[in-house]
Formats: C-alpha cells, structure tokens, sequence
C-alpha cells in the first residue's frame, strides 16, 4: 500500500543541486506529493513568517512534487508523474497557505508532458478558496504559455495571481477536480432515495481495493428473468486526470434518475447500466492517464489482467456475460473521456467496410449534434488507427458482433464553439452536466428512428411516460433545446417526422 497516503517530500528536495538537468528532474527527482510544504528564502533560517507560501498536495486527488523558489514573487512547480509511468505529467491540483493579503506571485509549471495544449488556445487553470468554494477559470490575461529560454525552451504554463485574503486557503487545478470520494458520496445519497429503478451493485475492486460501481437504471419490469433487455452501456474515468467526464455522467445519471418525462420513456424500454469510475486508484492517486502500476488502462481492453487491470477485466467480462446471455441485447458501448486540445464534445467510432453498418455507426452523432450545441461533427471520426487497437470502443467492436454501436465520447478540457452564435464558450461544471443530458436525450431520438419507441406516447404500453414530469434535471445553462417543454408542447411527433422511415435522415 504504499501510495495509500500520497508520499511526502522532503524539504531538501527544494536543494537540489543545481547541477541537475531539467531532463533529471522531469525523469527521476519528482517522486512524490509536497505535503505542508513552507516555501523560505534560501538564505533564511528563522521560523516562517505570514507570506512564506504554504504548498500540499497530500489529499485525495492532489499532485504537486516540487516546488522552487525563484524569487520573493515567482516560484517554479513541478508536476509529479503518474504513479508508475514518468510519461505522463498533465494533471496537477495543490493547496497554498499562509498567504499576505494582496500578495501578488507568478507561478510557472515547468515540466508538462505534453506541449500541444488547449493553453494555447486560452485555456486557464481553475482556482478556488476557503471563503469562495465555487471553482472558477482564472482569467485568460493572467495566465502565459509559451516556450521558455531557461526551461531548455520547454512550453511552461504562467499564473499571475494576487491572494487577497489572508486566512483563506486556495487550491488550484488543471480542470474541476471530480474525485472517488465525491462520487461514492453520491452514489450513497442516489441509493438512499430508495428508487425501485435504480440498483447499485458492486462489480469489482480495483488494485488498491476501491470499489468499482456498477448502476443499473431502468423500469423494474425490465429486469425480471423473463424480460429481454436492450441494454446502453455507458463507462467514465478510465484517464482519471480526464474530470470532465465525470461531470458529463453525473449529468446522465441526474436525468435518467430524474422523473422527466423523456427519463421515463428511456426507462420504460432501455437497461441503461453504467460505471461512473473504470479507474479508482488513478482518480484517488491524482494521475492523469494511469492506474497504481502505471497501465493506460485504455490499452488493455484486449487481453486485461485478472490482477494486474481487474476493472477492465470485470467490466469487459460483464459485457460478455451480458452479450452471451439469451435476454439482454447490447446496443451501445459508450466510453466517456475528456480531451486536452480539441474544442467542443464530440466522438469517435469505427469504420465498416459495410456502408450499410458505416451508415448506422453515423446517426447517433448526427441526433447527438441536434440536440446539443457544443456537439461538433465536424470533430467526431471514425477510424481504426493500430494506436488505438487497445481501447474500448475498438476492442469490443472486434468481440461484439457489428449489432453493438462502441463510441468514445470526448469532451473538451476547455471550451465549446457554440453552433448557433459562433462564439467560444468555456465550459462550467454545469456545461459538462448539460451534455450528459443532451446524451440521454440522444437515445430517446435514436430509438424513435428505430422506431423502438414510439413517437407518441402510448397510454397502457410499458410507457409510463404521462404526465408529472417536473423536468427536475433538465434546466439551466446555456443553449441546447429545453426538452421539458419540446416534449410536453407535443414536438415529439413532428420529431419522429423528420427522422422516420423514408430517408428523413438527419443532417
Ligand atoms: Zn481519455
């Protein structure tokens, strides 16, 4: 266990000989989390006073390795590596304390991984404090990313930041922070509502003994031994650095939950069985694409290990169970992820030769970008890249028979350009939930062209679908269609119109 408690650093690592190479520190001298770690000049030796910067990053979801003191306003940062994998260095999240108040400061992450960044496009990271828990993107004119001389030309990442109060304890971080300890909270709170369509199971343990949840939403009646299923499997966090998927599921599961009309349609006839977190320990340990044990575990979907990769090896065996058993049908495969330097949310799925199956493989996104509009086709593709044989929209595809639709939905650490204004709009934890929903809304679109369900709801069918529909989970933020009212008016007829049969395809 011994990354249960993220490892400290000692205060001698803030020494390091100068001597050491960028490429040394990057490679071997970050190891672990600074923990309470008090920032003095190097020439002093008293007690720290108010304004020697406090940095930690010893808490659920944290990293940060190191920290330099350049001068009294300018500190260096280190990310710490993945756990097991120095390759990735992308995530990092960390608390500062003991700050003067109107204490101005620059810091400057020094060794990311990767260089082509949507910092480059204007992202900034996000900042919140004791007295202002609500994270926020700190504001563009602040915040540089360029090539620096004396990083050997390295793209490093600058945040002017002024404190302005002195008891207050802030935290920053590369996206909004989604951590196992949140989710578990409400998975507990969801279970406790005691709804007779919603199951909580546990499907497995992770390394580190962290649970891998499985939620099953759908009418009662579906699930009886007799009922054939039409399950949409859904699955988040197999990157853990990647929070916005998070965000993106909660949304889902809100509305699927909720009593919205269309969430009971969706229910009446769909299994929808969902992991919110394929990787506990990568979430809890604050990495940004590996497990424990360093494995992009979106490469090894074809041959998991019982031990060394249980929750891929336990989702893909259920998947399994369920594609062999007689009364379920899956029809969707969806992976949840988050991308570091494309815009809007979008998907990638598969090529068939077949354009027939090329042809099926296209209308879901093509519904998807009708009802949300930071949903880019012109970003969506479809490929079968050797690179990505590992994955699990490409693995599965090449269990499954061509009746499961696999697709990976990405969604952009930063922003959106809006279909309908045209501006670029940064995503909020909020716009994250909102795609979710737009996703559930989604299926509801694809099975009326399948004509699975009705256009129209039909009194005395499985459909419990009239009425009471207080449309809990479906409102705020911007853009996108309202649904409670588009359904409720009676639009879902004219929906049905410009999809069904005769070629009415969308566009
Ligand atoms: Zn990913």
């Amino acid at each position: 266990m011994a990354f249960e408690q993220p490892a400290t650093v000692p205060n001698e690592f803030n020494q390091l000989d100068s001597g050491n190479s960028d490429e040394e520190a990057n490679e071997e001298g970050v190891v672990g989390n600074v923990s309470k770690f008090c920032v003095t000049p190097p020439s002093y030796t008293g007690k720290p006073k108010k304004g020697h910067l406090v940095f930690d990053a010893c808490f659920e979801g944290g990293n940060l390795g190191r920290v330099d003191f350049i001068s009294e306003f300018e500190y260096d940062l280190f990310i710490r590596p993945d756990t097991c994998n120095q390759r990735y260095r992308v995530w990092f999240h960390f608390s500062v304390e003991n700050v003067k108040a109107d204490q101005r400061v620059i810091f400057t992450i020094v060794n990311f991984s990767k260089t082509k960044s949507l910092y480059r496009e204007g992202m900034t990271p996000v900042v919140k404090s004791t007295s202002r828990p609500k994270w926020v993107r700190l504001p563009p004119k602040h915040v540089y990313y360029y090539r620096c001389p004396e990083h050997r030309k390295n793209y490093v990442l600058s945040f002017a930041f002024c404190f302005d109060k002195e008891d207050d304890v802030y935290q920053f971080a590369y996206c909004y922070p989604y951590t196992y300890t949140r989710l578990q909270a409400y998975l507990d709170s969801l279970e406790r509502k005691g709804l007779d369509y919603v199951q909580r199971d546990l499907l497995g343990l992770s390394v580190q003994q962290r649970r891998l949840d499985l939620l099953t939403v759908s009418h009662p009646d579906n699930l009886t031994d007799e009922a054939q299923k039409r399950v949409v499997f859904i699955t988040a966090r197999v990157h853990p650095g990647e929070t916005p998927a998070s965000f993106v599921c909660q949304g889902l599961i809100d509305f699927l939950v909720s009593s919205h009309p269309i969430a009971k349609q969706l229910r009446d006839y769909l299994v929808f069985k969902i992991i919110p977190m394929l990787n506990p320990d990568g979430v809890y340990l604050g990495n940004y694409r590996c497990s424990l044990m360093g494995f992009d575990l979106n490469r090894h979907w074809q041959e998991p290990s019982p031990w060394a990769h249980p929750t891929i090896y336990a989702c893909k065996k259920a998947m399994i169970d369920m594609y062999n058993s007689k009364d379920h049908d899956i029809d969707f495969f969806c992976d949840l992820h988050a991308h570091s330097t494309l815009m809007n949310g979008f998907m990638y799925g598969n090529t068939f030769d077949d354009p027939d199956k090329q042809e099926r493989q296209n209308v879901f996104p093509k519904l998807f970008q009708q009802n949300a509009e930071d949903f880019s086709l012109t970003n969506t593709n479809f490929n079968r890249d050797a690179v990505k044989a590992g994955t699990g929209r490409r693995a599965l595809v090449g269990i499954f028979d061509d009746s499961v639709l696999c697709y990976t939905l990405e969604v952009s650490f930063f922003s959106y350009m809006a279909n309908s204004s045209g501006g670029t709009l940064p995503y909020t934890e909020e716009g994250y939930a909102k795609l979710g929903r737009n996703l559930a809304r989604t299926f509801l679109d694809y099975y009326k062209v399948q004509s699975v369900i009705p256009s129209m709801p039909v009194a005395g069918a499985t459909g419990k679908s009239k009425g009471g529909g207080s449309g809990g989970a479906s409102g705020g933020g911007a853009g996108g269609k309202d649904s409670s009212s588009r359904y409720l008016m009676g639009e879902a007829s004219s929906s049905a119109g410009r999809f069904g049969s005769g070629g009415g395809r969308a566009k």
